[in-house]
């Protein structure tokens, strides 16, 4: 018992304090760029904790709601707010964190990471009742401490809530894994080209300004929006929203002046962090088509049961090699593998031990095969193999090595006992490579029935008439 529960209370731990230093440092940000005596405009840390705890569903523990609660108060404390009021304050922002925590604890582990086309509609819906909660916390909290009316509290807590974490928890939620995290090589100009029209459109909207400015930059981040994944586009939401909202600031975008007033810039700000949703709500459609036609693609290149190409794709890859071995004057050589005896391994074993003999085989053979080399299962106990610049006698040694890996080693059962399995291989070799790959293959089987008829378990080689 004692083993088992150190490393849970060493995960707890770390999960309270990675929660309770991010909510320090974001409560701070947010307590150190507010006007003095208002509640700051922007407020990072509701949504990054409720973006951790969505995301790492191991960080929402007890402990790790302790470690955020302990980060606000601190933050509070070092910038000399009183006890009381931060207390008040603390219990308002916890109040939106908890009701969007437990409305997200519905949602599956795709829409926590806004992989399907229907992600963003569901996170927005936790989104506003998260913001809704807050709002009555902050209406509270602004009725005891500014002396607000409740309904001005509520809309003023509501809208900044909104904003706050329609802007920051697609970002957080779409953060890629370890595995996921990929540079993507050289930057060229067709990568960079929407980044580049986003920005002339932000000058553009600097330029002409008018009420209408804020929604200058949607073709680009449409343009985004098919051109990146899901991370990036969240991130460039995030920054549009800001630089606009920014830009109003500043009077660097002129809206004009009708649209000046505390009404009309919260309207402003809500309705530039909404335009900035679409990029990602496209990008996650984009990534669920992506998924679904590499899914598709796998069914239609791979064999279900071993995960080596199937015949089809072995068919038209040989049919690519063969051109680019003739184009080169290099010979090809094929093999063709069939297991020995593998209907009796079905009779005396059963069809579920035939099958992992099957993905056992597989993954032996071609994890001896070089990378360029096709290997594909090609019929029920069939694979075949075509490996490019390959002389006869490097192919007869390389068939002799596989031979002896399956011979030498018996396959583990899953009742305890050991199954030995054999294969014959029939090797063919071709320096005429513009005839194609059938020539070869038909002269590889010849060869692999010469094996058999020679007892199994070996491997015998033909040479392609007119060939090498
Ligand atoms: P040989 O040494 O002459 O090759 O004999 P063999 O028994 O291996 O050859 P045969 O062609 O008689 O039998 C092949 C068997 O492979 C028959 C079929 O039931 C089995 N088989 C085909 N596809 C699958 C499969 O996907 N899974 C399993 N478990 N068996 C399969
Ligand atoms: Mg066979
Ligand atoms: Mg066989």
């Amino acid at each position: 018992m004692g083993k088992l529960r150190a490393p849970i209370v060493i995960r707890a731990g770390r999960g309270a304090l990675m929660v309770g230093v991010t909510m320090f440092f974001a409560a701070l940000f947010g307590i150190l760029t507010r006007e003095p005596g208002f509640l700051a405009a922007f407020w990072p840390a509701n949504a990054l904790m409720l973006g951790l705890m969505i995301r790492w569903p191991w960080l929402g523990g007890p402990m790790g709601w302790l470690g955020g609660i302990a980060g606000f108060l601190a933050a509070d404390l070092v910038t000399g707010s009183d006890p009381a009021t931060s207390l008040l304050l603390t219990a308002a922002n916890l109040s939106g964190i908890c009701t969007g925590y437990l409305a997200a604890r519905h949602l599956d582990i795709a829409d926590r990471s806004l992989r399907r086309p229907s992600s963003v509609i569901r996170m927005i819906l936790v989104i506003f009742l998260a913001a809704a909660a807050a709002g009555c916390g902050g209406a509270i909290a602004n009725a005891i401490l500014f002396d607000q009316p409740p309904v001005t509290g509520w809309v003023i807590w509501f809208a900044t809530e909104l904003i706050n974490y329609i802007a920051i928890l697609p970002v957080v939620l779409t953060i890629p894994t370890r595995d996921g995290l990929r540079w993507p090589g050289r930057l060229h100009a067709r990568m960079l080209a929407p980044l580049g029209a986003l920005a002339a459109s932000a000058a553009i909207a600097a330029l002409i300004g008018g009420p209408g400015a804020i929604a200058f930059p949607v073709p680009a981040l449409l343009w985004c929006a098919v051109r990146y994944g899901l991370f990036v586009n969240a991130l460039i939401a995030f920054g549009v929203s800001a630089m606009m909202l920014i830009g109003v600031a500043t009077g660097v975008i002129a809206l004009g002046s009708e649209l000046a007033g505390q009404h009309a810039l919260m309207s402003l700000r809500i309705g530039v962090t909404l335009i900035a949703l679409t990029p990602i709500a496209i990008s996650s459609v984009m990534t669920d088509r992506a998924v679904m036609m590499q899914r598709l693609h796998d069914m239609a290149t791979r064999d279900q049961l071993t995960g080596v190409a199937n015949r089809r794709q072995f068919d038209r890859e040989a049919r690519k090699a063969m051109d680019r071995a003739a184009a080169a004057g290099h010979p090809v050589a094929a093999m063709m593998l069939d297991i020995d005896r593998f209907k009796a391994i079905n009779d005396n074993h059963g069809h579920a031990t035939g099958d992992e003999v099957l993905r056992v085989f597989a993954r032996k053979a071609s994890a001896m095969l070089r990378p360029g080399d096709l290997f594909a299962r090609v019929g029920g106990e069939e694979f075949a193999a075509i490996l490019p610049a390959m002389a006869a006698d490097e192919a007869v040694a390389l068939a002799e090595r596989v031979r002896r890996a399956i011979a030498d080693q018996a396959m583990d059962l899953p009742d305890g006992r050991l199954l030995c399995v054999t294969v014959s291989i029939g090797v063919a070799v071709t320096t005429d490579c513009g005839a194609g790959p059938s020539p070869l293959l038909i002269e590889a089987d010849r060869a692999l029935y010469d094996a058999k008829d020679a007892g199994r378990d070996r491997v015998a080689h033909r040479l392609v008439p007119g060939g090498a």
